[in-house]
């Protein structure tokens, strides 16, 4: 109760600061900053809470590359499909990549065609799973950031003291610092500050992204979920930009360490070494994925199984890979709440529970937006 009163006033006080913080942001730069979230369940919170409204007219929000379903590549998801469909496979899965549409199909679909694919809530789930059918391959498709991966190496760690045969990973990891770095290097990028993802620095520590200030000379926070320390973090960003100022600033101490999460990083450094990957909207992004390292080859789904699928291209008009860059927002693409809505999604930032488009549709598009459409 106390530590509810605390927050409102808090909060009250923030909310007070809020404009003229803008203010001096704004004239700092002689535009409306921009901030971007980079972590999929911020771009939930804020559009969940109503925190957008709240904000309008301070600062434009963007979203980023922070949700591992919207990144995963098209490419990668034709050969879960193509995976799916050799005999004997089971594909274990966490359920958000059920409906994200490859070219010409989804997990849903083929599963709907007779395809094994198994949902489970947590990959030990799914070597349990492996241990009562001797009789099928079963592939984890490892699809997360650093926040996930290390489950992912305990799971491959209790297949290899079970001696299972039949459990694989296909190891679609990706990495947050790579990526950020890519998006900071493109010069058209017009974001001002960024809110970091809380959850993944837990394990990558707050230096990992010190290098947002100090090479390229942008504050940037890292951030808890509630929609105080939102608040809180806008308001330290605008602070820094209103100061021309840069630093790196840790503002979700009671989880995130300097150096992060050292046993979480040791178990990902037995199992996992970093890797070039493809990221939707981004193409090749170097060292920004996790392969599993030889010594576990065995539980390499990728060198266990023929996986070549052709070069594809998103549906035509699809704008995800310029909303994961910040360069667009949901209603900029052409295909939103039209031939791309929630029951019948056109890309995966519509699909996913973390995605841009989602949250869009479910918390920002009004009923007057409906009736113009
Ligand atoms: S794993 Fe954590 S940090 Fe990454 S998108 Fe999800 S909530 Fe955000
Ligand atoms: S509306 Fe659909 S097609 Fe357009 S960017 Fe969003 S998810 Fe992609």
């Amino acid at each position: 109760m106390q530590n509810s009163r605390l927050e409102l006033n808090f909060g009250r006080e923030i909310l007070k600061m809020l404009p003229s913080l803008a203010g001096a942001a704004a004239r700092r730069l002689g535009r409306t900053p921009v901030i971007m979230e980079v972590c999929g369940t911020h771009t939930m919170a804020i559009a969940r809470s109503g925190l957008k409204s709240v904000l309008a007219g301070c600062i434009e929000l963007r979203s980023g590359p922070g949700c591992p379903v919207c990144v995963t590549d098209q490419r990668d998801i034709d050969r879960i499909v193509a995976l799916a469909n050799l005999p004997g496979i089971a594909i274990a899965t966490f359920g958000d990549m059920l409906r994200v549409p490859g070219t010409g199909s989804s997990l849903e679909l083929e599963r709907a065609r007779g395809a094994c694919v198994e949902i489970f809530y947590s990959p030990l789930e799914a070597v349990a799973y492996a241990a009562r059918n001797p009789g099928k391959e079963v592939v984890f498709l490892g699809v997360g950031f650093e926040t996930t991966a290390p489950a992912i190496a305990l799971s491959i760690a209790a297949a290899a003291g079970q001696k299972l045969p039949n459990y694989t990973v296909l190891s679609l990891h990706k990495l947050v610092p790579p990526v950020m770095e890519t998006l900071l290097s493109d010069p058209e990028l017009t974001v001002d500050g960024f809110i970091l993802p809380g959850h993944v620095s837990t394990i990558t520590g707050r230096k990992a992204f010190d290098f947002i200030s100090l090479k390229y000379g942008r504050p940037a926070v890292v951030t808890g979920f509630e929609e105080i320390d939102i608040l809180q973090s806008v308001c330290l960003l605008l602070k820094q930009i209103s100061e021309g100022s840069a630093r790196t600033v840790n503002g979700y101490k009671r989880l995130v360490r300097e150096e992060g999460n050292k046993k979480a990083k040791e178990i990902l450094a037995e199992y996992f070494k970093p890797a070039d990957a493809f990221w939707r909207g981004f193409g090749l992004v170097p060292q920004s994925g996790l392969a599993i390292k030889e010594k576990y080859s065995r539980f390499d789904a990728s060198a266990k199984f023929a996986l070549d699928t052709p070069e594809t291209q998103p549906p035509k008009g699809c704008a995800c890979g310029d909303i994961l860059k910040g360069k667009l927002t949901a209603p900029d693409c052409p295909l939103f709440a039209r031939a791309c809505t929630p029951s019948s999604p056109a890309g995966p930032c519509m699909v996913s529970s973390e995605g841009a488009c989602a949250a869009y549709y479910h918390y920002e598009w009004s009923e007057q937006d409906r009736e113009v459409n």
